[in-house]
């Protein structure tokens, strides 16, 4: 175990002992003879929804082996395993993912966990990639589903609640190529036309105005260059990074230079620190189709978020049918903030955001830091019954309980 606080030092785990397992007949042994346990990704996430009083277990131990099916398209990976070692096999390979998140630092399971997600008009979060998954269960089983299994819909976005995954089995597209090209001072009228542009577009402002300060175009190779004037933006001429004043070289190649989708779609670089390092984030999920007015919203509360922002990006995520998806159901608008690392400051802040966003039905991301009651989350989450019932079958005396979990899913 690396470490026994999260990436951003917010968190440190309450467990009672850390344990790395080096094998699935060790793992299933521990999770047996255990009453509470968790397991951590790499520990990018914000909040204590994966921390336990219990024991929790670092998979990283587990045996490194990666299987690429091209017949099937699949590639079935462990675990523990980064996007960013992933991604680097794949492209060796001939392969690719068909998204990635802003950074290639965090674990497969742990992303998939909490639906973390990219940008892009047509592309999914990274958890709908997942073609199968191979779990242990509380009572120390190893359980094998896959697509076409009774409630996989709803194990796959499940923050470890059902069990520990010890392998995920991904579609895999062929390898390809992006340029990123940024630009500079969106109106907001055209961002609906931004995001249309391109593969995967993020749009990054300050509330200081209504327009966005970035936008990070990361289109196909072989699509033309934004032409001159486009969409009222100025080129950048210069690399950029989405918190200014912090180090380009932390980030992934711009000014439409062509290069491999792993080295184009994440915004920061493996082996370099992503974001600004000291920070805490929120992100919330809101039907497309309300952009406009929950932007207009969020106006009224700018004056309150500039000071402790350090920057805040808007992205487009598909709709998907994945049962705690934040994208279940709806083509999805994100609007994500990096926070200063100043929890009194923020957590009110916080506050008003989810006040002035509640009329929206904002869904949480579920590995940063929100504050949403049980009720406001519940009401926009059709299957959310469905998800109870299938979390008191997989675990019916809450051994992958949190606290957080017991709140969210009264026993
Ligand atoms: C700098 C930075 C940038 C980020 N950018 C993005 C972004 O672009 N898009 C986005 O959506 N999110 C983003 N995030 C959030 C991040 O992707 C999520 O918090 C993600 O869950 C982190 O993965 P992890 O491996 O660190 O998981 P952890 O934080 O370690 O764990 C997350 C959850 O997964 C569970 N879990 C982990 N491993 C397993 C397992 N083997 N079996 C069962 N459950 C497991 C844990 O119990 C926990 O509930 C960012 C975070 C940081 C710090």
């Amino acid at each position: 175990m690396p470490t026994h606080r999260n990436w951003a030092g917010n968190v440190r785990y309450a467990a009672r002992a850390y344990h790395r397992p080096s094998s699935v007949d060790e793992l299933r042994e521990l999770v047996a003879g255990s009453d509470r346990i968790r397991a951590v990704g790499s520990g990018h996430s914000f909040n204590r929804l994966g921390d336990t009083t219990g024991d929790l277990v670092d998979l990283a131990g587990l045996p490194a082996t990666v299987r690429l099916d091209e017949q099937r398209r699949v590639v079935d990976v462990p675990a523990a395993m980064r996007y960013g070692d992933l991604a680097t096999w794949l492209h060796e390979r001939g392969y690719a993912l068909a998204n990635l998140a802003s950074l290639p630092h965090i674990s497969v399971a742990g992303a998939v966990a909490t639906g973390t997600h990219g940008s892009g008009n047509a592309v999914g979060n990274l958890a709908t990639a997942v073609a199968g998954l191979e779990l242990v269960t509380a009572a120390g089983e190893l359980l094998t589903v896959d697509r076409d299994d009774d409630g996989f819909a709803g194990m796959v976005v499940s923050f470890g609640a059902l069990g520990i995954v010890t392998r995920l089995t991904l579609d895999v597209v062929p390898t390809f190529d992006i340029r990123q090209y940024v630009q500079l001072d969106l109106p907001r009228a055209a961002l609906e036309a931004a995001f249309a542009s391109a593969y995967s577009v993020s749009v990054f402002t300050d509330w200081r105005s209504t327009r966005g300060t970035q936008v990070w175009r990361k289109q196909l190779a072989e699509q033309a260059a934004p032409p001159a004037g486009w969409l009222g933006t100025t080129p950048a001429d210069r690399p950029w990074h989405p918190v200014p004043g912090m180090p380009t070289v932390n980030c992934t190649e711009q000014l439409g230079a062509a290069g491999p989708w792993h080295e184009r779609l994440p915004h920061f670089r493996l082996g370099f620190t992503p974001s600004s390092g000291d920070e805490l984030q929120s992100e919330y999920h809101l039907p497309r189709a309300v952009a406009a007015d929950a932007l207009a919203a969020l106006d009224e509360v700018a004056h309150l978020m500039a000071p402790v922002a350090q920057t805040s990006e808007l992205r487009t995520i598909a709709a998907d049918e994945l049962w705690l998806s934040p994208q279940y159901g709806r083509d999805t608008l994100a609007l994500h903030f990096t926070w200063v690392a100043d929890a009194s400051a923020v957590l009110p802040v916080v506050a008003e955001v989810e006040r002035a966003l509640a009329p929206f039905a904002p869904r949480p991301h579920w590995g940063k830091v929100f504050g949403l009651t049980r009720d406001a989350i519940v009401a926009t989450y059709p299957r959310w019954p469905s998800f109870e019932a299938l979390l008191h079958r997989l675990d019916p005396k809450g051994k992958f309980r949190t606290d957080e979990l017991d709140r969210l899913f009264p026993r």
